[in-house]
């Protein structure tokens, strides 16, 4: 691993932004053999409670990166799913063995984004190609035809061949390559919340979706140490830095059980359904969520921004280490932006719908929901083509096809 004192010279990437897309990305392209540098603005890996569920589809790339093992060490490990249509009482339940047949990881695993972006840096770290810069916030870039001129908030310029973008929603790479971020911001606040209690006593699974057009919830365990994460909705127009005042009164209605609650971690955050012009402007790249975000219901943000990378890095480093058709990335960039506006869009609108509006009383369309999450419990194959749906956000690099 270089150090942040070393001269530098052209870079073959640079990476902008340590979240997981980040991190995952450099991860790939250095232990392919090409000489990356991450540039991260904040003094650490954020921690705050954000994206938390790993789908079993995603556990391939892992286990490519070399991660995967480490991910269930640190995580939990774990294939069943709750629904509780609050409403009625009624709990329906599946689980993930049913997709025995079709991958060797019929499971989630559940753990802060944070940790992900840890480990991925624990091996980043070692790798002598690697450089990593904490306190570096890019601020301009230019390109040319050899590449591409960076300029962080301190003044400092750097040069690599390629920029892969990966800073997240408010995207400073993506407003200097000139890409729009189209679409819209959802009315309703979430509130992420981290917190010890004892759900399995109210007879909740690891991954509990309450369906309840005013107590809607995501709750899912996040830590071995039975940590959970527990996210509802609020209106945006309450004020947002007096969220923490009303959430003992909203625990209320979402905590159920046994005892009492240990909060540990909260964090208030707008939503939006918006997605760049493009994936690919030249010699500069956007994966995560710098090139597309979404409400969180179903998980499928990070789920998405980890199948960028992961058909990112091969293409990548096939153009820069064997002079690879650069249109790939081309390719790359439009498969990936349709997967975004076609599939996980459309699908985490539908469930947010369904989870936290029950489909604002159109009882026809809630019945069939539910009808639907009973053919999961009750019959297998239907169970296992639903489930297919986060493996249909993938696409290969089209270096490897
Ligand atoms: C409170 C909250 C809760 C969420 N919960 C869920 C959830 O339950 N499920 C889910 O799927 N998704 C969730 N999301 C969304 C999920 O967190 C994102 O999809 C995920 O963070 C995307 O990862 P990323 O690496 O693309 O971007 P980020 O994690 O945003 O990382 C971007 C990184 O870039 C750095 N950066 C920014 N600008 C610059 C710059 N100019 N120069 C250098 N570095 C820069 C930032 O400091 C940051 O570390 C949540 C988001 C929030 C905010």
């Amino acid at each position: 691993m270089l150090t942040g004192e070393e001269s530098e010279n052209m870079h073959d990437v640079i990476v902008v932004g340590g979240g997981p897309t980040g991190f995952v990305t450099a991860l790939g392209l250095a232990q392919a053999g090409v000489e990356v540098l991450l540039l991260e603005a904040g003094d650490q890996i954020i921690d705050s409670p954000r994206a938390a569920v790993y789908h079993w589809s995603l556990l391939d790339g892992l286990e490519r990166l070399g991660i995967r093992e480490k991910a269930e060490q640190t995580g939990v490990v774990k294939d069943d799913y709750s629904w509780l249509i609050k409403r009625t009482g009624e709990m329906i339940r599946y689980r993930l063995d049913v997709l025995d047949e079709v991958t060797a990881f019929n499971y989630n695993i559940n753990l802060g984004q944070d940790k992900l972006a840890q480990i991925a840096k624990g091996r980043l770290e070692q790798l002598p190609n690697a450089r990593l810069r904490f306190n570096a916030r890019l601020e301009r870039l230019e390109q040319d035809s050899d590449g591409v001129t960076v300029w962080l908030d301190n003044g400092e310029e750097l040069r690599a061949r390629w920029v892969v973008g990966a800073d997240g929603a408010g995207s400073t790479v993506r407003e200097q390559a000139g890409q729009t971020f189209d679409g819209f911001t959802w009315p309703e606040r979430f509130v992420a919340t981290n917190v010890y209690h004892d759900f399995a006593s109210g007879g909740y699974g690891l991954s509990t979706m309450v369906v309840d057009e005013q107590w809607g919830a995501v709750i899912v365990i996040i830590q071995p140490d039975g940590l959970w994460r527990c996210t509802y909705m609020e209106d945006a127009s309450l004020p947002e830095e007096s969220y923490l005042e009303r959430l003992p009164a909203a625990y209320e209605h979402l905590l159920p059980g046994d005892g009492g609650y240990r909060l540990h971690q909260a964090s208030p955050y707008k939503m939006h359904q918006r997605c760049a012009s493009s994936f690919r402007t030249g010699r500069v790249m956007l994966a995560g969520d710098s090139a597309h975000v979404t409400n969180p219901t179903g998980g499928f943000g990070l789920t998405t921004g980890l199948f960028d990378a992961y058909a990112l890095w091969p293409t990548l480093a096939a153009v820069v280490l064997e002079g690879a058709d650069e249109s790939l990335l081309d390719i790359w960039a439009q498969e990936r932006r349709d997967i975004f506006l076609e599939k996980t869009s459309p699908m985490a609108i539908h469930y947010k719908d369904f989870l936290f509006h029950c489909f604002r009383g159109d009882q026809a369309k809630l019945d069939a929901a539910v009808a639907g999450m009973r053919r999961m419990q009750n019959e297998p194959a239907y169970c296992r083509e639903r489930l297919m749906f986060t493996k249909g956000l993938e696409t290969t690099s089209p270096a490897e096809r």
